[in-house]
């Protein structure tokens, strides 16, 4: 077994948890990134790994960048997330979910979960028979349900802030936009950008999805494997992390990345890359906070939908304060976010 402390992106997590239920043969791993801002809040990501050394890197990543999202997004959360090792046929049954529920129940509060890739609202119900502490359950009073949809609206949000930025557009009528998955996220991007009147270029390694999104968006779905390359005004990379790296970036052709996956460098030196090749970059962890904005929102019982939208349309104001210190620095805007969150965090 790997020891957490020596991988790469072990970043002084509080805890990790590994999760084993013989019954219901639930395999999962809960990581507490932070509990600096209050409990640690982040989705719980259902996936199919290869090796389970993927999922440890992915939940000590995607723990990290929830400590730094919520942070940025002003929440009084820390950070955390969870990841169920899935079979490659992806079976969900009730009982792994509610072992799973049973789980996050036993951490009494200082990590509460949500979607993420592979999971949904029913999903969310199943654990809640388990535990309060989750969120994303149907919305009762108009805060609840899925987070993709709030999610996908900062993300339009920041496409259209980081187009006025770069290429002093007002509106992303008549821009290209290559989009990398064709799931929750991309969907509403899709559709917000489309409603705009942009283009849209659209991959997925599912191509029923890509087509059926490219069909109601107006779009063109594309071969996965050329959506990073393609000539475009906008990458805006919605499916799963680590998807820019040396070689992606050197083949990019956009002046813009900005999108809703999660990590999506493949290590910080790559965010230096794209700056030195003038790609102006959103980090992601800032565009995407719609989802846990919700979320959090929901689990505190503090506001309304139009509170939501309020918050959300704070994400175009944040970046602009990445991008301004970075130009002011000269330091690239994943590094400038990373320094921000970390001085929020108490460990700047
Ligand atoms: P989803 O499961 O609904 O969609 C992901 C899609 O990406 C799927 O259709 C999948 O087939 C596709 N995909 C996977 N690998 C691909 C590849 N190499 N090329 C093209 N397509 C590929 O998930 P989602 O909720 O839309 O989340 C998408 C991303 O956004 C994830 O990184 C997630 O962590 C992040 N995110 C989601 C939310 C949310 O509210 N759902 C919030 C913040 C961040």
């Amino acid at each position: 077994m790997t020891i957490a402390w020596r991988l790469p992106d072990y970043d002084a997590h509080e805890v990790l948890h590994f999760v084993h239920d013989e019954a219901s043969g639930l395999k999962a791993i809960i990581a507490i990134h932070s509990t600096h801002l209050g409990p640690s809040a982040g989705g719980c990501r259902f996936w199919h790994y290869d090796h389970p050394e993927d999922a440890i890197t992915d939940a000590l990543r995607l723990s990290r960048g929830m400590s730094y999202k919520n942070a940025m997004a002003g929440l009084p959360l820390g950070g955390g997330k969870s990841v169920i090792l899935a079979d490659e046929a992806l079976t969900k049954p009730p009982e792994l979910l509610a072992a799973f529920g049973r789980a996050v129940d036993r951490l009494g509060g200082h990590y509460v979960t949500a979607e993420d890739v592979g999971m949904n609202v029913k999903d969310m119900v199943e654990v809640s028979r388990q535990t309060k502490f989750v969120a994303g359950l149907p919305a009762e009073d108009g805060v609840g349900g899925d987070p993709g949809p709030h999610t996908s609206l900062g993300v339009f949000l920041g496409i259209k802030a980081a187009v006025r930025h770069a290429l002093g557009k007002d509106s992303v009528s008549g821009l290209h936009i290559a989009l990398q998955g064709a799931g929750s996220v991309a969907t509403g991007v899709a559709l917000h950008a489309a409603a705009e009147g942009a283009k849209l270029s659209i991959a997925d390694i599912d191509p029923e999805k890509a087509q059926k999104l490219a069909d109601a968006s107006d779009g063109k779905a594309v071969d996965p494997d050329d959506i990073l390359s393609l000539e475009a005004d906008v990458l805006s990379p919605c499916a799963l992390g680590a998807i820019l790296d040396e070689e992606s970036i050197a083949a990019l052709r956009v002046p813009v990345v900005a999108g809703g996956a999660n990590n999506q460098l493949a290590t910080p030196e790559d965010g230096a890359k794209l700056h030195q090749r003038g790609i102006l970059y959103a980090p992601d962890y800032v565009i995407n906070a719609g989802g846990i904005i919700n979320v959090c929102t929901e689990y505190l019982g503090d506001g309304d939908q139009s509170l939501v939208r309020q918050r959300i349309e704070a994400i175009p104001d944040r970046l602009e304060q990445v991008w301004a210190e970075s130009a002011s620095s000269g330091r690239d805007p994943a590094a400038v976010a990373d320094a921000m969150a970390q001085r929020l965090i108490g460990r700047g």
